[in-house]
This record gives C-alpha cells, structure tokens and sequence, in this order.
C-alpha cells in the first residue's frame, strides 16, 4: 500500500488506533480534517488531499504518477496530461473543486466505491483507458506487466468494467516491451501495417528492441542512462548483428515521441521491398557469399 499521508479513519481505526488517540492527534495537529471521515498527516501529498477533499479519489495518470514514485518505479508514463485526474464515487456530484487544473474522470462500467486517496493501479487505468490516447495507454499498461508483478487478469478482476474497447486495447499490450519509447513505437509501427517482431532474437542470448524485415530497432528510453556494461552490451550486439547482416536503427525517446513522422520515413525507405533487390542486382559479388 502506497502512503500518501491521507487515510480514512475506519483505516487508522482497523489499524488500531482508539478513536481517543485520533481526537487527540487532531488537537495536536498531528492530523488534520480533510472531508467527512478523512484525515490527513503531515507531509501528506497535495494532489491526494486535494481530491479527497473534492470527495474523490486521485485516479487515473495522477495515480499512476504517484505509484511510480512510491515503490513501481518500473510504470512509464506518458509526457502531458498535467491537470490533476480525480475519480468520484456516482454519489458524489457536488462539492469543493480540487486546487489547480483538473479533471473528473471515471472507469467504464458501474462507478466503484473510493476506499483510498490514491486509486490503486488497476482501478487508475480503467479511468486511463477514457482520458490517455490509446498508444500512451498501452505502452504504460505494457511497463506494468514489464516491471510489477500484475498481469493482465490481475488488472482485469480489478480494473472495474472492462468493456469490448478495453479489451482491444488489452490486446495490443505486449509484457515483453523494455521501454515506453518500444511500446510507442511498436504499436505505431503496427498500426501503419508492419509485421513487428517484439524482443527478437539476434543469436546467443542477444535480443533486440523491435525488427521489421531485416531491420533491428533499437529504443533508448530517456530514464536509462547508459551504464558502461550497457554501452558494451550495446557494441556487442551491434557485432553480432553484422555477422548476421541485419541492419541497426537506433531511435530515442525523443524521436519517437516528438519526430516520429522522420523515424517513420527512415523505416519505410531502408525496409521498401525493392531496395535490397535493387542493391543485389547492382553488386554481383553479393550473390557469392554463402549463406549462413
Ligand atoms: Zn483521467
């Protein structure tokens, strides 16, 4: 359970305080009132008090932002989406606005009850699948099944209604994918008629990021920094992808998320049918290599 210093009192209570030890460490200001049978600790997360004093529950990417730095350091989310996302039970209609930018949000399917100030991470993505374009969703939905120990019947018994759409969306997630910059590129690239191989095998123990046709694709993602076993991994595998002739595109997270129209120029011109004919008819010598 992630803390964000925001309870409801029926939890301190479960957890054994007296309702004595609650009253006295509200007079000492060691908790304050949020809304009706909510408290709040010092250093508790403004975004949670916030929405738990609207009457809601930090939901959706707000949540997940919270969840990935709170132990999930693993879940990629997306750039954007700065307005706090807050999640009501149906009931709940009026009441106090959060502070700065928001914006209600809701699951599909029958609205759940809010038992804690932070939605846990199924329940933030069934209120993602409504707000996130669909690629960013996938591509943090693919980091969880990557880092955490949810899979997606996990997410699913929780999640709250999992309609046919969230279903399609399920199925262009892959639990293989190592970065938010593969998943984005992987599912774009499959969405302009690609056949993408995900993690494919290079030889040895060697895997890539992505292939299509004979080209690998490489994703760096922006939080890696490259450690020194990784930039010799990296020569490594470029090695062996030459004794194999597959050829190596390496793309960042910045071209993939904000110049993606070039990378996708680039793929199409070294993958068109033609151009390895071309290139073969051009240079006899290279029918004479054997082939591996
Ligand atoms: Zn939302």
């Amino acid at each position: 359970m992630s803390d964000c210093g925001v309870y409801p009192l029926s939890e301190l209570l479960a957890n054994g305080w007296s309702r004595a030890e609650v009253a006295e460490a509200r007079r000492a200001g060691r908790l304050s009132s949020v809304a009706h049978g909510w408290v709040s600790a010092e250093g508790a997360d403004d975004r949670a008090v916030s929405a738990v004093a609207a009457g809601g529950a930090l939901s959706c990417i707000s949540a997940l932002r919270f969840h990935r730095t709170h132990g999930s350091e693993g879940i990629w989310v997306p750039p954007g989406y700065q307005e706090t996302h807050v999640r009501r039970p149906k009931h709940r209609k009026s009441g106090a606005r959060p502070t700065g930018p928001f914006r209600w949000c809701q699951g599909y399917g029958r609205p759940l009850p809010v038992v804690s100030a932070v939605d846990s991470i199924p329940i933030a993505l069934g209120c993602a699948a409504r707000c996130l374009e669909p690629e960013d969703w996938v591509a943090t939905v693919d980091s969880i099944l990557n880092q955490t120990q949810l899979t997606i019947p996990d997410i699913q018994a929780d999640m709250g209604g999992v309609t046919k759409a969230v279903m399609e969306l399920f199925g262009r997630c892959d639990a293989r994918s190592q970065s938010g910059t593969e998943s984005i590129a992987r599912v774009r690239l499959v969405a302009t008629g690609f056949k993408v191989a995900v993690q494919p095998s290079i030889g040895g123990h060697e895997r890539a990021d992505l292939r299509v046709g004979s080209l690998l694709i490489e994703c760096d993602g922006r939080q890696y920094h490259s450690s020194a076993e990784a930039f010799r991994n990296d020569r490594r595998r470029d090695r062996m992808t030459l004794i194999d002739r597959w050829m190596t595109m390496r793309v960042t997270y910045d071209d993939v998320l904000y110049d993606w129209e070039s990378v996708l120029e680039d793929i199409r011109a070294v993958t068109r049918p033609d151009r390895h004919r071309i290139r073969r008819e051009e240079d006899p010598r290279r029918r004479e290599i054997p082939s591996p």
